[in-house]
């Protein structure tokens, strides 16, 4: 075997037929700016990624009455949050979209009737973790909005619709926040490490075995799953992004999380990976 042809079977091997999936556990918008642990951990874990095609982000920040995914060449960095430092307002992302991709994605979904959009862009739980794994803005990016009048199984269908774009190249990323209070975060501890309230200790373990054990229906029913749970997830548009990854996990696949940190005592940075088993 020469040079070449064992080059062309080290890349076939170290190059697999599915992309990795993430959840990423988005947290503070400050998290574009700063350098702490998550930030690290969402570099680290893009070196370990074949670089894709393209990415298509679920975010908990496009939350919408039916399904929307941006078909513009250019997406705007939006900056929709309030009271932060204007260093934040100043941060622009600027990639390419990928509206061929857009319309691809539309007709591989028959679930719904996904609508073409020209007017969102990246919303920060796009941009402010997407930054951190391709900082150079070279990866076009899309995203697909969160229907809310829609439960957690049928979000798990519809991202089973998507499965097809991991095999050409395209990362899928959901980001949200599995536990998510803000009504109840404990500002004073906040850069306390690893601090969770009881009841958010009990739900990361009780959703962390699930997930790891790929046990997800209990998921499409979390209200019922107690107290701790219900503490966890007052409203879902920061856990359904992660129903999407879920939903792309194939039977063979391997989970693995990471950044698997309680914040302010109601809040969790865990974040989720699968990928195709070697
Ligand atoms: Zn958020």
């Amino acid at each position: 075997m020469n040079i070449i042809e064992l080059s062309k079977l080290v890349r076939s091997k170290s190059s697999p037929e599915k992309m990795p999936v993430l959840f990423l556990g988005h947290g503070s918008p400050m998290n574009a700016i700063e350098e702490n642990e998550f930030v690290k951990g969402f570099r680290s874990i893009s070196e370990t990624l074949p670089k894709p095609t393209s990415i298509l982000c679920i975010s908990a920040h496009w939350y919408t009455k039916g399904s929307f995914i941006t078909s513009m060449p250019m997406p705007r960095t939006i900056h929709d949050f309030g009271g932060f430092p204007a260093e934040l307002y100043n941060v622009q992302y600027p990639v390419k979209g990928n509206p061929e991709l857009a319309k691809e994605t539309k007709k591989l979904v028959d679930k719904t009737e996904i609508g073409l959009d020209e007017t969102w862009g990246l919303d920060h739980g796009a941009w402010s973790v997407i930054k951190h794994l391709y900082p150079k803005a070279d990866v076009p990016v899309i995203q697909l909005s969160i229907d809310y009048s829609k439960p957690p199984l049928y979000h798990f269908e519809l991202a089973r619709q998507l499965s097809i774009l991991r095999k050409r190249g395209v990362l899928i990323i959901g980001s949200g926040n599995i536990i998510h209070n803000l009504r109840l975060v404990d500002f004073y501890n906040f850069n306390k490490d690893n601090y969770g309230f009881d009841w958010a200790i009990e739900a990361q373990t009780i959703i962390n075995k699930l997930i790891s054990n790929g046990d997800f229906l209990p998921l499409f029913n979390y209200e019922s799953l107690g107290e701790a749970i219900r503490l966890a997830i007052p409203t879902p548009e920061h856990f359904l992004p992660l129903i999407y990854t879920l939903g792309l996990k194939d039977i063979n696949d391997t989970i693995t999380l990471f950044n698997d940190k309680l914040l302010g005592g109601s809040l969790s940075m865990t974040c989720v990976r699968i990928d195709q088993k070697t």
